[in-house]
């Protein structure tokens, strides 16, 4: 016999308690994304407290779509994550699970540089518990105070630090999960070195919630370098970053910790929308500006001396037409502020397409050159706002709705010919779609269109398998066969 919604709901609240299994009321912080792009309807809103409390839900739910219901699961972390991932679609049949109220450490090995904890650990806390100890966590991203280190880990999620330290795949070594069939697998592991078959492990990373739910992780730490600093930096081409970018890293090798790119028109727009904050250089007078921090394993002083030598080098190449350097640790952290400003100033100015793409570092140029000139074929008056993690060959090639026009009507009415200008251009390169936010349900007839149809088939198989009743975000990620 079928079991029914509300049969289903009863249970999970029988499992949970009411107060852990919402259904009904105001339940717009779930069901609505970070950008407030779209608001679906959850048939619940579920928050276990333990690897245990999940299963048991996940096999609620399968018991309930066995029986008939059509129901599925939407995990969720801190709902950050910028493609609709993490939301549910309007049907009212998707159970949210909120990973939020699992934030145990559950150990903190010094000496083996690790650390294991639950996937509702908020990133930040988690850089902190590390800094405590006088280590590092490098992943570092500007929702950093809201993203939790499942969604971390189900979105393989890049950000600042990358040039140096990896994406967060780099930084896991190993994880617990619950599978479609509610069983818990403890992958728990500190080990660097584990050739035992198939890495489910990275199977598990950056799958958006579509083969299981992440309950917990151990990462990766790295001694805290000895000092860090940082300089903001003028170019008039981007062909200049990319030479300075070869040069920094040829003399600053792994110190080299962040090299991010801003287009004057990002500054502009932070100026505009946080006028409280003050550019190192006038934003006016730099076709492009680079944030690059080095990082010394031995003192302050060599750091200056290697950034400041970098910077003799740069001038002398003719790259740079103007530079300040942070004097001290507040001054740096103004200049990474002004960075991770920019989603948000680009948020404050409207709705607005994301384009987080990738392409060699050395095509970024001639990338930038060719996308801008075909979206202006087509849109000749949306504006670009272009940044990003310029180390990684990363930018975020945004585009925002004429000045005057409405951004929520551009928005509908022109995501597809943005996409395709820009995506083709981004195939041209041997580029990717998505660099570092994933797929979710926003971008899967990218997928279909863009991925190599055989690689695309092996991922079907790959969900056919682990997930053969589609219980997990079944409209995320793979697009429909
Ligand atoms: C201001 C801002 C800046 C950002 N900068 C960056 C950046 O520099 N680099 C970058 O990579 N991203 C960036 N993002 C995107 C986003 O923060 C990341 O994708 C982040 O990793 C998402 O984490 P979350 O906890 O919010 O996950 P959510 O948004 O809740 O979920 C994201 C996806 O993961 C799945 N998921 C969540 N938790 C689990 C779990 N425990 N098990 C299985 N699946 C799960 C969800 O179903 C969904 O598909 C930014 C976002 C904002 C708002």
């Amino acid at each position: 016999m079928t079991i029914t919604a509300e049969q289903l709901v009863e249970q999970l609240q029988s499992l949970l308690g009411a107060d852990h299994a919402r259904s009904g009321g105001d339940l717009t912080a779930w069901e609505e994304d970070w950008r407030q792009l779209a608001k679906g309807k959850a048939l619940a809103v579920v928050s276990p407290a333990s690897t245990a409390e999940v299963a048991a839900v996940v096999q609620a739910c399968l018991a309930a779509k066995e029986s008939g219901l059509n129901v599925s699961i939407v995990p969720q972390g801190g709902n950050t994550g910028l493609v609709l991932g993490g939301t549910p679609d309007a049907s009212g049949l998707q159970v949210v699970v909120s990973l939020k109220r699992m934030q145990a450490v559950r150990a903190f090995d010094k000496q083996n540089l690790s650390m294991t904890v639950e996937a509702g650990c908020i990133l930040q806390n988690l850089q902190n518990l590390a800094a405590e100890q006088g280590l590092l966590f490098p992943l570092s991203l500007a929702a950093e105070g809201s993203c939790v280190i499942g969604g971390n880990l189900a979105t393989n999620a890049g950000g600042t630090q990358v040039v140096r330290y990896g994406n967060t795949r780099d930084l896991c070594l190993g994880i617990e999960m619950v599978n479609a069939k509610g069983e818990i697998w403890n992958g728990l592991s500190g080990l660097r070195k584990n050739n035992t078959g198939y890495d489910l492990r990275h199977l598990m990373i950056g799958s958006e919630g579509t083969l299981g739910i992440i309950t917990a992780a151990t990462l990766k730490l790295y001694p805290q370098p000895a000092a860090t600093t940082c300089a903001w930096l003028a170019v008039d081409t981007l062909d200049h970053a990319v030479e300075l970018l070869a040069l920094a890293q040829q003399q600053l090798a792994s110190g080299l910790t962040g090299f991010e790119a801003m287009e004057q028109d990002a500054l502009k727009l932070v100026e505009k929308h946080m006028p409280h904050m003050r550019m190192p250089i006038d934003a006016s007078t730099g076709a492009a500006f680079i944030l690059l921090e080095y990082s010394d394993d031995e003192s302050e002083d060599r750091a200056r001396a290697r950034l400041e030598g970098l910077l003799e080098a740069a001038f002398e190449a003719g790259l740079l037409t103007d530079g300040a350097v942070a004097q001290n640790l507040d001054q740096a952290q103004k200049m990474w502020d002004i960075r991770e400003h920019i989603t948000l100033a680009q948020a404050a100015e409207g709705l607005h397409l994301k384009h987080d793409i990738s392409v060699p570092s050395s095509s970024i140029p001639a990338f930038v050159r060719k996308a801008k000139e075909e979206l202006a074929k087509v849109l000749p008056d949306a504006r670009v706002i272009n940044f990003g993690h310029l180390g990684d060959g990363n930018l975020h090639f945004n585009v925002q709705a004429p000045e005057g026009a409405n951004p929520r009507e551009f928005v509908d009415t022109c995501q597809q010919t943005a996409e395709q200008a820009i995506y083709d251009v981004v195939a041209s390169f041997g580029g990717s779609f998505s660099a570092e936010h994933g797929v979710g349900r926003l971008k899967r007839h990218d997928l279909a269109h863009y991925k190599d149809p055989v690689a695309l088939g092996m991922m079907r198989a790959i969900k056919g398998a682990l997930d053969p009743l589609n219980l997990f975000n079944p409209h995320a990620l793979l697009p429909d066969a």
